[in-house]
């Protein structure tokens, strides 16, 4: 089996802003503080403005190690791994684990199914957690979706309850939550401009030193090097889930993806190589970043025009760009893919 790509983690600082404001800057700038941290299977990186802004990435970075020995999926001592372990059995959490498996019920409800943190049986089957990549026979995949959806998840504040058969894994969420908590560290340390960018989650606070706004890249996901258009945000995330973050080729020679439709078990086909959304909670638009790629085109555009609290940018896998009108003066295309506004009044 050939393994392609697994680079999610190091393309993801790709996709950081597009600012000219290097680390060390003239008299009349604010000076920049920066870190960069390896954590969540990806590169993080941080850049904080003002006086409070060392202590706050400090606070940042154990705020991110706390949260990853929480939610990890892989670790053997986090939550998810009590509650995957627990064989039915409810098991007492963190305040962030419970948030965040309630937040994925929620999204299941909204998203129609589209987005849901049962799928790990299946994911891991299919090689995304553990690196072992291979297409499963169709048997073992039903077999995994009936552990999918063999009963619903119980949550308390502070207490998390799974079905016996069922696994799941926030793969989906978890870096969209540590952004908001990051942002939140930063406000309490008196931060008023940063930028970071966690894999592929970029996350704005206030706007840049001078006031104008950060300027972040989407990536072409036909060519993941370049970027096919940037946009102009201030206090926003800005989430893609994209096919080329992971990925392998199968002996068939088709490419199979880390995104998985909870229908059938297979890496979600449904016309979308890329989705970026745009809002101000990072958990909202990582959840809906996911989602709205295993919704694919149509229903991922229904579902914009009934939510306008977020604006999106959908890229189809015929190589079109579809993005919602509320960021009709904030972005601009850097490649010739053809773009088309989804107009939502
Ligand atoms: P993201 O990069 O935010 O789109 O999240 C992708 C990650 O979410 C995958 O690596 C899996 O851990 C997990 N995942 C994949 N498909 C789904 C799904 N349909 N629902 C929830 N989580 C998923
Ligand atoms: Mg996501």
């Amino acid at each position: 089996m050939k393994k392609l790509l697994t680079a999610a983690a190091l393309s993801a600082v790709l996709l950081t802003a597009l600012t000219s404001c290097s680390a060390k800057t003239s008299s009349s700038q604010p000076t920049a503080s920066e870190r960069d941290v390896f954590a969540m299977d990806t590169f993080m990186t941080m850049k904080a403005y003002g006086d409070g802004a060392e202590s706050a990435l400090e606070a940042a970075e154990e705020r991110i190690r706390e949260l990853e020995a929480e939610l990890s999926v892989t670790a053997q001592d986090s939550d998810i791994a009590h509650i995957n372990r627990a064989n039915g059995a409810e098991v007492e959490v963190s305040r962030d684990t419970a948030l965040l498996v309630d937040a994925g019920g929620k999204y299941w409800v909204e998203t129609d199914d589209a987005l849901d943190i049962r799928v790990y049986p299946v994911l891991r089957e299919w090689g995304f957690t553990t690196g072992e990549y291979h297409v499963p026979d169709e048997a073992t995949i039903a077999e995994l979706l009936r552990k999918v959806h063999s009963g619903d998840i119980a949550v308390s504040e502070t207490s998390v309850q799974i079905p016996a058969e069922a696994e799941i894994d926030l793969g989906a969420l978890a870096k969209g939550y540590t952004g908001d908590e990051i942002m939140a560290i930063f406000r309490d340390n008196g931060v008023t401009s940063a930028l970071i960018s966690l894999g592929g989650n970029v996350q704005a606070l206030g706007s840049k030193p001078d006031g104008s706004d950060w300027r972040v890249g989407i990536k072409d996901p036909f060519s993941p090097d370049e970027n096919m258009c940037v946009v102009s945000i201030s206090d926003r995330a800005v989430v893609t889930s994209g096919n080329y973050e992971r990925y392998f080729t199968g002996d068939d020679g088709k490419v199979y993806w880390h995104i998985i439709d909870p229908n059938d078990g297979y890496p979600a086909d449904n016309g979308l190589v890329s989705v970026t959304v745009i809002g101000e909670s990072g958990l909202r638009c990582d959840a809906l970043s996911t989602a709205l790629f295993v919704m694919g085109t149509d229903k991922a555009q229904n579902y914009l025009c009934e939510h306008t609290d977020v604006d999106a940018v959908l890229v189809t896998d015929d190589g079109r760009v579809l993005y919602t009108d509320g960021l009709s003066d904030s972005l601009e295309m850097k490649s010739g893919m053809p773009a088309e506004v989804i107009v939502r009044d």
